[in-house]
This record gives C-alpha cells, structure tokens and sequence, in this order.
C-alpha cells in the first residue's frame, strides 16, 4: 500500500480519495475548502495543513481541480508550487478535465524535474467516483500508465491509456463532445414527437430498438417521467451539471481550433447549451436542455 498525496477534494475528489483510504493506501489530504478536508478526514484520510505538507514523502501525488489554471498554478507556476516540494520520481496523476495544451505543458515542466507525470481524467460523474466505478482515459508512457493502474484501480473499473501526454484529455474531450450532441439530438427528437402527439415513453422505446439508439435513450432519458432514477424524474437535480457540459464542451472548441478539426456538431451544442446556461439553468443537470425546445 502507498503513501498518496490527494488535492481537490470536490464533489469528484473528496470519494476518490475516500475509495483509496478504504483500499488501504495511506491518503495525505488537502483542499481549500476546510468542509471538503473535513469530509475527507471522516472517510478515513489525513488531513494535511498544505499542498506542500501534503506532498512531503509521497510516492503518488493525485489532483481533482476544476480547471487547468489551477493545475498549472498549483504545480508550475503558483507561489510554492508543487513541483519544487515534490521528490525526483513521484508520479503526478491529474484527473482534472482540463485543456491539452496545459496538460502537454504541466508533463513537460514535471520531466524537467525527473517528476512522472499523467494526464487521467475522468468520466462516470459523482455516482461513479462514490461507487469506485470511474473510467479513467490516462495519456503518459507505458510505464507510467503501469505505474498508475493499480492506483486507479481503487477508484475506477475501466483504465484506458489512451496514448501519450495529452491524449487523456483528447479522448474525454472527443467523449463528452459526443454526450453534448447526442443529447441535443434526442432532445430535439422527443420534443418534436411529443409536439405531434406521441407518448414520450413510446417514442423513447421505438428509437430505442430502432437506428436511433443511443446512450441517452437507454439510461438518461430527458423527458421527465419515462425513467425512475434519473436527474428528469427529480426536476434536474445532481448528475452532470449543464456549466460542467458547457466547460467541457469549451475545452472542444479550443481543442477543434488548435487542430483545425471541423466541428460544426459541437459547436451548435455549444451554443445550445450556453443559451440554457444563460436562461440560468447552469446549476441543473444537462438532460434539462429539453426545456429549451418546448413551447413556453
Ligand atoms: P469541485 O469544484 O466540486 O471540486 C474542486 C475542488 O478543488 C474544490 O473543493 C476546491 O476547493 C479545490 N481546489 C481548487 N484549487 C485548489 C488548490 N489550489 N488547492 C487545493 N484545493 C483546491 O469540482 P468537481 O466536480 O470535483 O470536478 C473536479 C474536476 O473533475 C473538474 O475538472 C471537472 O470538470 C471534472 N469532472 C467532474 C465531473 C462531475 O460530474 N462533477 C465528472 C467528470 C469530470
């Protein structure tokens, strides 16, 4: 078992750390927010008074932040930045979801310092990192991704290596721009059918069995009602909120404009979901951008 130094204990980051004090490892914890430390604390890590602190000794260093900024300040480039503390050969998991470049730029700035580094984050959502059933899509050398596997495996079912630095974040983006279409998509298609008077419950199971199939379909469905256990059959509240898709659905377009990659699909649930955001629903889940298709 290993001495694991955990930072950003969020909504994602607070159970991670929690499945790897259950598995057995020794968790150093740390997080801004004393409510999130606390949480931690009382699922069996050590609260740590700094990042710093938290680091001391380590061999794995993980970080759940929200964005690449505070990666790149809390490992580069921010007053006591971790990668002056950390030792020679620790291994620097980020699950953050955050831009490639930041992340191409965080393992350049770790190998400079003989620090392993792997970009690995994270699809399943809260439920996913509570249960200890995440994916994680990890990019880094072969050998970094074996060293991280068995660490991962403590929080998650699925372990990808998706390829070398960078191509975590690649991957999860390609993902989670496909989740924001197909949704929009579905939405789009039930509004239209209960418009014209079909039962959504029907409609839902014909597409469903037909050509239209799809993730949304089978286990989210967004019209209230059709499905027990999902965010529409409790006004959109928990799951993936809709400002968690429209960042992710950002970090598409950058990613689209550095490689030129057409993407006319993402870019329209782009603006779908940023009107919905706008019309403050930010804070719902993201299958209530069905409300924006139907008539007020
Ligand atoms: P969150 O806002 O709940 O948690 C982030 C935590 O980081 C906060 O507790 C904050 O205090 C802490 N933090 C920020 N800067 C810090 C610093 N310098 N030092 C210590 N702690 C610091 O966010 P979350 O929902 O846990 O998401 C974390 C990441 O996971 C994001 O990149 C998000 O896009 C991604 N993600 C989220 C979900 C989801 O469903 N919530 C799903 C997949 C991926």
């Amino acid at each position: 078992m290993a001495l694991i130094a955990f930072i950003g204990l969020g909504n994602m980051g607070g159970p991670m750390a929690v499945n790897l004090a259950k598995a057995g490892h020794q968790v150093k914890a740390f997080d801004l927010s004393a409510e999130a430390l606390k949480h931690a604390v009382d699922g069996g890590c050590e609260a740590a008074q700094s990042a710093v602190t938290a680091v001391a000794g380590a061999e794995f260093v993980i970080t759940m932040l929200p964005a690449g900024r505070h990666v790149q300040g809390l490992l580069v480039s921010g007053e006591d930045a971790l990668f002056n503390h950390i030792a020679p050969g620790t291994l620097v998991i980020d699950s953050s979801t955050i831009d490639v470049q930041t992340a191409r730029s965080v393992a350049a700035a770790a190998a400079e310092k003989g620090i392993d580094f792997v970009d690995a984050p994270v699809s399943g959502g809260v439920g996913g990192a509570q249960a200890g059933t995440l994916t994680f899509i990890v990019g880094g050398t072969a050998e970094q991704f074996a060293r991280a596997e068995p660490v991962l495996k403590a929080m998650g079912k699925n372990i990808f290596h998706a390829g070398d630095h960078g191509a975590g974040q690649i991957a999860k983006v390609c993902n989670n721009m496909m989740l924001g279409i197909l949704m929009a998509g579905t939405c789009e298609a039930l509004n239209m059918g209960i418009k014209n008077g079909l039962d959504p419950a029907i409609l839902s199971e014909i597409m469903k069995q037909s050509s239209g199939n799809n993730w949304a379909l089978q286990v989210y469905n967004p019209v209230p009602g059709v499905m027990e256990n999902v965010p529409a059959s409790r006004d959109y509240q928990g799951g993936f909120q809709v400002d968690l898709m429209y960042k992710d659905l950002g970090l598409a377009m950058d990613l689209s404009q550095h490689s030129a990659a057409p993407t006319p699909m993402g870019s329209a649930a782009r603006a779908l979901f940023n009107l919905h955001k706008t019309a403050g629903n930010g804070g719902l889940d993201f299958s209530s951008l069905i409300k924006l298709y139907k008539d007020k």
